[in-house]
This record gives C-alpha cells, structure tokens and sequence, in this order.
C-alpha cells in the first residue's frame, strides 16, 4: 500500500519535472524565435522556432496529472487548428491585419473565458488567495476588452461597418460609468466574501468589460486601425499572464509576457512613425474629418492638374537613369506586383542602373508589409534601405518610381501644418529629379487625403493597376 502510494508519488514528481523542464524548452524557443523574427533573413526560421515551443508547451500541458476531459481538448485543438491552417492558406496579404484582430480576440476571449469558469467551479467557502482572485479578476477584465475590441477592429477593417470613427455625446462619460462600475465590482470579488455573490458580480464584470471593449474602439478608424490591432494584441498578451497565473502554468505566463511587451513595443514603433502618441491614438479620433479634400494642391487652394503618361513615355527617363529608387505601398501588396517590380529593377539593372528600395515603417497596412512582400518575390534584402538610411538620397536620384504609395510620400506631411499627417516622417520622393507615380486613379490613401506629390512639375501619372504597367514599364524599358 505505502509502496504503491510511493510510486504514484515518484510518478507524479517525474511528469512534473518533465512538464516544468518542457515548459523551460518551450520558453527558450519563445524568445529565440522572437528574436529571429527581428531580421528577414531569419524571420522563417523564428516562426518555426516559436511554433514548435508552442507544440511542446501544449504537448507538456497535456501531461498534467488529473486532467480530466482530454478527448474533448483534442477535439477542441483539431478544430482550432483546422480552421486556423484553412485561414492561413487563404488569407489575402492586404488582410493580415484582420487575421491579427481575429487571433487576438480569440485570445483574449480564452483568456477570460478560463478565469470565469475556474471562479465559477469553486466551491462554496473556497475564495481561493488575493493573488489568485487578482489575476482572475484581472484576466477576465483584460480578456474581454480583447475580445469585443478585436471584433469590432475586425469588423472595420474587412468594412462590415463603417471605418470611421464613430463618435457621440457624452461618449467618455459612458466609458467612465462603465468603467467605474468595473472597479467597484472588481474590488467587491478582490476583497473576497461570498462566493456565490461574488460569482454574480464576476459574470457582471465580464458583460461591462465586453461593452467596454467595443465602445472603446468605435470612435478610432482611419489609419489609426492597425495601431488598435498592435494595442490588442499587447492586451491579448497581458490577458495571458493573468490567466497563466490563475492556471500556475508558466509557460503561459511567459508566452503572455513576450506577446504582451513586443505588443507595446511595435505599438509605440508604429505610433511614432505616424508622429502621433498612442494616447492619441486611442483617444483623439483620429479622421473624424470628412474624407477627401481640395482638388490641386492641398491647402494651397490652387487646381493644377495631375500629368499622365504612357508606359513608354516612362520608360524613357528610366532607361537612361544612373539612380533610381523605388517607393512600395499598400497598392503594391493590392496588385501583387512584388514579383513584376523585381523583374523591372533586373532588367534596370542589366542597363546599369544602380536600383534601391525605399522601405517606409508604416508602407502598407502593418510593420514590415513590404519587407515581407518584397522577400517573397526574392528581393535582394541589401537593396532594401529604411527610410532615415536612403532619404536624404532622393535628391541624387534621377527618377523614383511610387507603386501604390501614397501617405508615405506626401509632402503635406512636411510642409502643411493644417494637413491631418503633418509631422509624419515620410519619404522624400519630391526631391527626385523626375517622379513616376503608379496607381489606379485619384483614389486617397489611408488617410483619406489628397498628395501633393501628385501635382508637381516632375511628377507623372502612370494610370492602372500596378502589376498590370509593372509589366508594360519592363516591357517599354527592354525596347528603349
Ligand atoms: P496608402 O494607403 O496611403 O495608399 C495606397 C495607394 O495605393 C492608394 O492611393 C491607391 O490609389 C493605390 N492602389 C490601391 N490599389 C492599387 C493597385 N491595385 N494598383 C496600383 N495602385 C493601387 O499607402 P501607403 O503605403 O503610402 O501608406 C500606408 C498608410 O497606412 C499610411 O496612412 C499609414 O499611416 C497607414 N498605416 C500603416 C501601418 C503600417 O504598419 N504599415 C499602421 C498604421 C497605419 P488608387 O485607388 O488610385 O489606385
């Protein structure tokens, strides 16, 4: 009898060695891999890395003794993968963003959907310790913001609302009611007392902290979305570290910790490369202001006309450039033209021109859009130069070629205080010698106002989709 309750002693005492030594593996191979994901060069092989410490983590909670319905779990876990490959496979690059926003309110939504019920399937009496109803409090606070806020960041940017913000009376004042009440209700639960009055006021925090997470992002829209994204997945993080407390599971509370401050980091990152703070960001409706504006100059009050020109009128000025550097943007990832504008800056550079890629912090509708695109389609990554590397460059170059950029180089920015982005770094594009502007139309960028750029003396339109004149350029450049 004492031998067999030995056993099962030393039994269990092994799987906990293994799970804790598991969950120390799984840990490492977080912050390798998060630090792989810094270069692009070794970003694939930190997403393995980071995908495999998971798959140990996951593996290792399995292990737990005691766990009772694991069938279900697995189930759980088949279902959650299948749907997350499927998505994956098909998920536009434009609308990574919005992958993003899903992950973190699924996330967020564990998280707090895991702190209600280990509150709820305690016993009468057992209130468990302050750090505990903390963290459960905490996460369920935390985990629901995430996941109402999520969805309706979702909802904005695949437009099944509108994008603007929405505000209205006395918005703030309803956050602060709402918000007071949480704090009352989460000090009721902290200081303990009884648990089934406790479990109502539990359940209540979770359906205001919903309301709150949604009301929070409604007046934000514009560019300002994929900010609110990076925010929330910060707070996906955050929900985490409660919810690793709650469960003792560490590997949790260090996963939550890594997504939590990387989140805050490339928040900040993505707000100062717009020159706005991230209490603006949240707070000051950003593009509440109607979109479009002047036709001409902005704020100069003249109309000039935009020039366009043929592929083969472009190609001219190319064909006999020394210098040319190219601007990517979000119309670049829309028309899937990475590989087209590498086979032009081959064919330039088999003429001998020296080709260089202008990569702006906020191109494209996340960090590192167009790194990403442009890898894809085998870019060298010594071509690539950030923005404060190459700008002070454009004023030797003898022609810049703009696909699908538009924010991230008007000089509005610069030189118009009444402009929505002024004080945004952006790129000197104005100061080339000769400009070739690649887009569809008139249509506004993100932030929904007219470029400058567009109506200067040495800028030209080049009209279309820009895969479409990508390859007519290469073309017309190839018979010059
Ligand atoms: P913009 O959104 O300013 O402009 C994109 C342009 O691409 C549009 O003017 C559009 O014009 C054109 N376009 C769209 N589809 C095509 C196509 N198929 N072929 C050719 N052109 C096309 O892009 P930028 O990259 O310059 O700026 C990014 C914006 O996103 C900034 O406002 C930035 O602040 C914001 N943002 C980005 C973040 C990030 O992390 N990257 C984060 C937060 C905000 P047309 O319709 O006429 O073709």
């Amino acid at each position: 009898m004492i031998e067999d309750q030995m056993s099962t002693f030393m039994g269990f005492a092994n799987i906990d060695a293994v799970i804790d030594i598991a969950y120390l593996i799984a840990a490492t191979l977080f912050i390798v891999g998060l630090k792989d994901l810094g270069s692009p060069a070794t970003a694939r092989r930190g997403n393995n890395l980071a995908a495999t410490g998971m798959f140990l983590a996951v593996g290792a909670t399995l292990l737990t003794p005691g766990l009772k319905d694991i069938p279900l779990m697995l189930l759980g876990i088949a279902v959650g993968a299948v749907i997350s490959v499927w998505l994956a496979l098909k998920v536009r690059m434009t609308a990574m963003p919005q992958m993003v926003a899903l992950f973190n309110g699924t996330g967020g939504a564990a998280s707090a959907l895991v702190s209600v019920s280990e509150y709820l399937n305690r016993g009468a009496g057992d209130t468990g310790n302050l750090t505990w109803r903390v963290a459960i409090v905490l996460g369920t606070i935390v985990g629901a913001i995430t996941f109402t806020g999520s969805m309706m960041a979702y909802a904005k940017l695949e437009e099944l609302m509108t994008g603007r913000p929405i505000v209205y009376p006395g918005q703030q004042l309803v956050n602060g009611i709402i918000g007071i009440a949480i704090v009352v209700l989460s000090y009721l639960v902290i200081s303990g007392g009884d648990i089934e009055r406790n479990k109502i006021y539990l359940l209540a925090i979770l359906v205001l902290a919903l309301v709150v997470g949604a009301l929070i992002v409604l007046p934000i829209g514009g560019a300002d979305m994929p900010v609110v994204i990076s925010i929330q997945n910060s707070l996906s993080g955050v929900a985490s570290i409660f919810t690793g407390l709650v469960l003792m599971n560490w590997s949790l509370v260090v996963a939550g910790l890594l997504v939590g401050a990387s989140g805050v980091v490339l928040s900040l990152v993505m707000a100062r490369a717009m020159n706005r703070s991230l209490t603006n960001v949240l707070f000051g409706a950003f593009g509440a202001a109607p979109k479009g504006g002047t036709a001409g100059v902005a704020g100069s009050g003249e109309a000039k006309p935009m020039r366009s020109v043929t592929p083969d009128d472009a190609a001219i000025p190319l064909a006999y450039a020394d210098r040319v550097i190219i601007v990517p943007g979000y119309g670049l990832a829309v028309a899937q033209a990475q590989h087209a504008v590498r086979e032009l800056a081959d064919t330039l550079e088999e003429r001998g021109v020296d080709v260089r890629y202008a990569i702006h912090p906020v191109a494209g509708r996340m960090p590192g859009h167009m790194n990403v695109l442009l890898a894809e389609a085998n870019v060298p990554y010594d071509q690539l130069f950030e923005m404060d590397l190459i700008n002070n460059d454009f004023q030797n170059t003898d022609v810049a070629i703009v696909i699908g950029a538009n924010d991230v180089t008007n000089p509005a920015a610069k030189t118009n205080p009444g402009s929505p982005i002024y004080g945004m770094p952006v790129l000197n594009v104005d100061q080339a010698k000769q400009v070739i502007v690649l887009k569809r139309g008139s249509g506004s960028g993100f932030a929904g106002i007219d470029n400058d750029l567009f109506f200067k003396e040495q800028t030209s339109m080049l009209y279309g989709d820009a895969k479409d004149s990508l390859v007519k350029l290469n073309a017309a450049v190839k018979a010059v």
